[in-house]
């Protein structure tokens, strides 16, 4: 067995651009083997070139909602780079804004259940085998949404909030051979971390980043620390939990100034 094999695989679903990018660029740097599952093929191979310095990695392109595609993911993963340890399930539809209630579509809100819900689902089905063998961990991306809201996003809360759910039912189903968490994050800016062509220079007010009890909107960096954590063996006592990344925000009590 050569020297790449013996890292510890990691699957990224949506690890080309945004907050998965950075948790690719993490993983790579604490000596894991990466695969990358996004449905761009232009972001992924730019993602592949931009790290294929620091680390092994592979991508392939895959709609986690397609439930072929993501058996053959796993197959292709564990062929390339050896059994997988380590699930995220970053991929998503990550607009929660979706229109008013009275026109949201049938195909719109199964839309982003299929990605946000049911792709988590397919890809933790199908890893389950190479993950209790190796004594991996999953961890789902959710969102403070899936806990509070804001009006006009029922199809993004809703998947969301059936992530949370899933959590705790795939830690119970999984353990003891394998640790499932979530992370749900309040506002990440990810402007800077989309592929070249789609990449903007985000602008931020004063009371954006003021309104933070820590004083600044969230980096992709706040969460893949998270990650770190929790698929290390620092976390082996912590399974179906939920960690809200959010700056303290959702801490906060409102109530209208006079
Ligand atoms: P992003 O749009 O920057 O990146 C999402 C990635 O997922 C893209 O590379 C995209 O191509 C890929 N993707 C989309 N649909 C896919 C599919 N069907 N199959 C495979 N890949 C697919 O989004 P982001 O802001 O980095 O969000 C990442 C995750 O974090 C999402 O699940 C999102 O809901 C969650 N989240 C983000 C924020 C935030 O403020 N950015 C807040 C809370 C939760």
């Amino acid at each position: 067995m050569s020297e790449a094999k013996r890292k510890p695989v990691a699957l990224v679903t949506g690890g080309a651009q945004g907050i998965g990018r950075a948790i690719t660029g993490a993983l790579l740097q604490q000596g894991w083997q990466v695969m990358i599952a996004d449905i761009d093929g232009e972001a992924g191979t730019e993602c592949t070139h931009l790290f294929d310095t620091i680390g092994k990695l592979a991508f392939q392109v895959v709609d986690v909602a397609q439930e072929d595609q993501v058996r053959k993911l796993m197959q292709v993963t564990e062929e390339e780079l050896g059994p997988i340890s380590l699930l995220i399930n970053n991929a998503g539809l990550a607009n929660p804004f979706t229109g008013a209630l009275e026109d949201l579509d049938l195909s719109t809100w199964q839309r982003y259940l299929d990605v946000n819900l049911t792709g988590t689902f397919l890809c933790s089905k199908h890893a389950a085998t190479q993950l209790r063998s190796t004594r991996g961990s999953i961890i789902n991306l959710a969102s403070t949404r899936a806990l509070q809201s804001e009006p006009d996003t029922e199809a993004y809360s809703a998947s969301k909030g059936g992530v949370l759910a899933l959590t705790h039912s795939l830690a119970m189903s999984l353990g003891p051979d394998v640790r499932v968490n979530s992370i749900s994050p309040g506002w990440i800016e990810v402007g800077d971390w989309q592929k070249t062509s789609s990449r903007y220079q985000p602008f931020h007010s004063h009371e954006d980043h003021e309104q933070h009890p820590v004083g600044r909107i969230g980096k992709p960096d706040d969460v893949a620390g998270l990650v770190l954590w929790l698929a290390s063996d620092l976390a082996g006592f912590v399974t179906g939990q939920n960690f809200v990344v959010d700056g303290g925000m959702s801490r906060k009590m409102v109530y209208q100034a006079d």
